[in-house]
Formats: C-alpha cells, sequence, structure tokens
C-alpha cells in the first residue's frame, strides 16, 4: 500500500526521504507473554514529504491497522520530572484563555491523567473521550466523565469551551478528515483547541531515528501544523515549543472563513524540504555509530540496558534489536512491568532489578530525564556510565 496524495492538502509533489524496514506496527500494545509479543507484524515506514505544505508522513502505512481500541500503556506521569512539565504549560493555558469554570473535552484521553488535571487545575467540568479509556485507572473526579468511542461529530453536542488533544494527532494517518471532524462538531460555540504533538523539526535535526516507529504516521512542525489548522478552517492563536523542543504546542479557535494569520514559529516548506534532505544524508553516519558502539559493548562483554519503554524504545531496537547487545528494558511505569515489548519480545523489568543485575552501560531513550534516572541509580549505589538519547 502507498498513499499517493498527502493526507493534509491532498497534494501529490510528494518525496520520499527515510525508509525504515520491517518496523513493528505495535509500540504501547499492551503484550502479556513473549509469544504474543513477537507475532506484532512488521511493516515499512516511509516518511515522505508534501512539497505543498510540508506534511511529514509514512506514505506506506497500513490503515486498516486498529491501534486505538486495544491496550496501551502510554502515562507519563510516574515521572516527577513530567509531572512538572505538564502541570506548569497547563496552568499557563489555563491563565492565558482564562479556562476556569468551563467544559472542557479531551479528544484521546488515554487513561484521563490529563483531563483530570486540567479539570482540577482550573475547576472545569470534564470530558476524556478515548475507545480504550479504562475505568479506575486515573483520580476520581465527580466533574469528570469519560466516552469510550473515536471523537464524532456528535460529539459537538458536547458545547465545549475547550477541546485538547495531546499526542493524539501524530497517530491519525487522515490528518485533514481528523480536524474537518472536530470543524464540523462545532456549532454554535467557540472553542479554543489545545494540542500537543512531538515536532519533526527536532527529530530532523538531530536525526532522532528512535523517534520515528510505526505507530506514529504524521510528523508534525510548526508549519505543517498550523497549514492543516487553516485548511480546516482554525486560526492559530499561539504555538510553542516545549521539554527540550520535543514537543509542539498549538492554539487555536474555529473561524468562519480561512485564516490568513501566520504564526512567528511556522518555517517556510523550503527550510523543513532542506531538513529532510540533511537528514537522510546524516541519518546512516549516525546509525552506524551506535552499531559500532553497541557491538564494541558486547565484545567487551558489557551488561546494557535501556531505560524508558513505550515508543521510543521500540523505535531504537527496532534499529539494534538483532545485535543481541541489550537484554533489559527498564520502566518506572509500574503497570508496564512484566508486559513484553511489541515486536522486540523482551520484558519490562523495574529499576529494582538493577540492583541484582549491575548494568555496566544504561541508554536512555529521553535526555530529559538523566538526572531523575541518575539520581534513582546513586540511591542504589549503582555508578554505570550513561549514554541519553
Ligand atoms: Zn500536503
Amino acid at each position: 500500500m502507498k498513499h499517493t496524495t498527502c493526507p493534509t492538502c491532498k497534494g501529490t509533489d510528494l518525496e520520499d526521504f527515510f525508509t525504515i524496514r520491517n518496523a513493528p506496527v505495535h509500540s504501547i500494545a499492551t503484550m502479556k507473554s513473549y509469544e504474543e509479543a513477537i507475532k506484532v507484524p512488521r511493516k515499512d515506514i516511509e516518511l515522505t514529504f508534501c512539497n505543498r505544505c510540508g506534511l511529514v508522513f509514512n506514505s506506506a502505512f497500513d490503515t486498516s491497522i486498529d491501534h486505538f481500541s486495544q491496550g496501551y500503556e502510554d502515562q507519563q506521569g510516574f515521572s516527577p520530572t513530567f509531572v512538572k512539565f505538564i502541570t506548569g504549560v497547563t496552568e499557563r493555558f489555563i491563565e492565558k484563555y482564562d479556562i476556569r469554570n468551563k467544559q472542557v473535552v479531551e479528544i484521546g484521553c488515554g487513561k484521563g491523567d490529563f483531563i483530570n488535571l486540567i479539570s482540577r487545575l482550573g475547576n472545569n467540568k470534564g470530558v476524556g473521550i478515548d475507545p480504550a479509556y479504562v475505568p479506575g485507572r486515573g483520580e476520581q473526579n465527580p466533574d469528570v466523565h469519560f466516552i469510550r468511542e473515536l471523537y464524532s461529530d456528535s460529539h459537538g453536542e458536547l458545547q465545549p469551551d475547550c477541546i485538547t488533544c495531546r499526542h493524539t494527532l501524530e497517530h491519525i494517518h487522515d490528518t485533514s478528515g481528523f480536524i474537518g471532524i472536530i470543524r464540523s462538531s462545532i456549532k454554535d460555540a467557540k472553542p479554543i483547541l489545545f494540542f500537543e504533538v512531538p515536532c519533526i523539526v527536532r527529530i530532523l535535526e538531530i536525526q532522532a531515528f528512535w523517534d520515528i516507529f510505526y505507530e506514529h504516521c504524521t510528523y508534525l512542525s510548526p508549519g505543517s501544523i498550523a497549514r492543516l489548522f487553516r485548511l480546516n478552517d482554525f486560526e492559530v492563536l499561539d504555538m510553542h515549543l516545549e521539554y527540550d523542543n520535543q514537543y509542539l504546542f498549538i492554539e487555536a479557535k474555529p473561524v468562519g472563513s480561512r485564516s490568513d494569520r501566520i504564526h512567528p514559529l511556522e518555517e517556510p516548506i523550503e527550510e523543513l524540504r532542506a531538513k529532510t534532505k540533511l537528514f537522510s544524508e546524516k541519518v546512516n553516519a549516525e546509525l552506524a555509530e551506535w552499531r559500532d558502539r553497541l557491538c564494541r559493548f558486547k565484545e567487551e562483554g558489557k551488561r546494557v540496558v535501556v531505560w524508558g519503554g513505550g515508543s521510543k524504545c521500540v523505535g531504537f531496537l527496532t534499529q539494534f534489536d538483532e545485535l543481541g547487545v541489550i537484554e533489559h528494558v527498564v520502566d518506572i511505569n509500574p503497570h508496564m512491568q512484566g508486559n513484553y515489548i511489541p515486536g522486540i519480545g523482551k520484558q519490562y523489568v523495574d529499576p529494582e532489578f538493577l540492583e541484582t543485575y549491575r548494568p555496566d552501560v544504561i541508554i536512555v531513550m529521553n535526555s530529559v530525564y538523566m538526572d531523575e534516572i541518575q539520581e534513582s541509580l546513586s540511591d542504589r549505589r549503582l555508578h554505570p556510565q550513561m549514554l541519553g538519547l
């Protein structure tokens, strides 16, 4: 299957610039056994650039795979670093648009951590919409309700003052179809939209190949997300990059006719295209360097573990698992422990496991957590070599 038109602008002037062969199609799905984990199908990722709107997407993405309705683990709230970050971002957003005593809808709410947070901080009434919502895993707030469905036109009846959607759009192939449904669901109310996605600009600039995995079929930049929103009759109010430039936030409102308001963070299409070229020139050297490093560890008989499960870890191990260097993956989310990594088959272990395993090298999947991890290791009197992505 090959998509030959851009999901955002329907343009056909597309250029492939990077391919990953045989990537596991799931990365955060919960796998209860080794057999189940290694049975996960593998498919190719072909990153493609749209010369018309700047969208980067997997043009080989199989839209028939159901990534939404099965169980998955994506809670980040077990890390104090993350909780501090998301609380700060949410407080600033509430302040900026006076989201207090309002009705807030979250599309793709996961376990409900964020809809609970924004409802609590702003004394709001919240509705979380997600087909994979699991009751009883988040805090209990009588003002927060959940609907186990995919977002559709009928949810406009909720008449929200604010629609949030975090780390969901990058899982959706039909970008304009999705943003279009949100626009058409909005009738009389004028909600503020608050969306968060990973930013492709950083991935391209530092050749962050571990941030490319099958579940993410859409890779947005400030320019391409702003164009997507404008094309679907939203006006961009603001955009900002957070978390070491990894996450891109966009704030927007519905408008009656096409907005021509451009945000200063938007990059020209040509500039992003140049970054895709540079990425494809440099990424193979980056991959080779990691391969050499891991082979050296193996020759030296070093015990190497990965810290940080989830998608980045699947993205990283897709490239290097066959080397047989990494035996264990650590994650602090207690709900992941015991589960097996989709496609890879390794079992998640908790940090305590390292006290007996005594690793020589730890590869940290997100350097933002380096201090937090160092502290946890020092408490266990462990001082391995640390490498951060
Ligand atoms: Zn396009």
